[in-house]
């Protein structure tokens, strides 16, 4: 049990020493995702993909996760 606990309070200390970000909204911490979206270019008739990272919470995650 102390085993796991020491555990549980490294693992919550390195997250925290990580640039992660808590949602003002939810107290969540944000977790940051990649977001590909597919452009067609018009004048080459051609995708292109474009990547993003997005800070997603409860707050948006339905609208991230379609
Ligand atoms: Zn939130």
């Amino acid at each position: 049990m102390a085993k796991d606990t020491s555990f549980a309070a490294k693992t919550a200390k390195a997250a925290s020493d990580r640039d992660t970000t808590n949602c003002p909204k939810c107290g969540e911490a944000y977790a940051n995702v990649k977001l590909i979206s597919s452009v067609r270019s018009e004048t080459k008739n051609s995708w292109k993909f474009l990547q993003n990272f997005v800070l997603v919470c409860s707050c948006n995650q339905k609208e991230i996760y379609i």
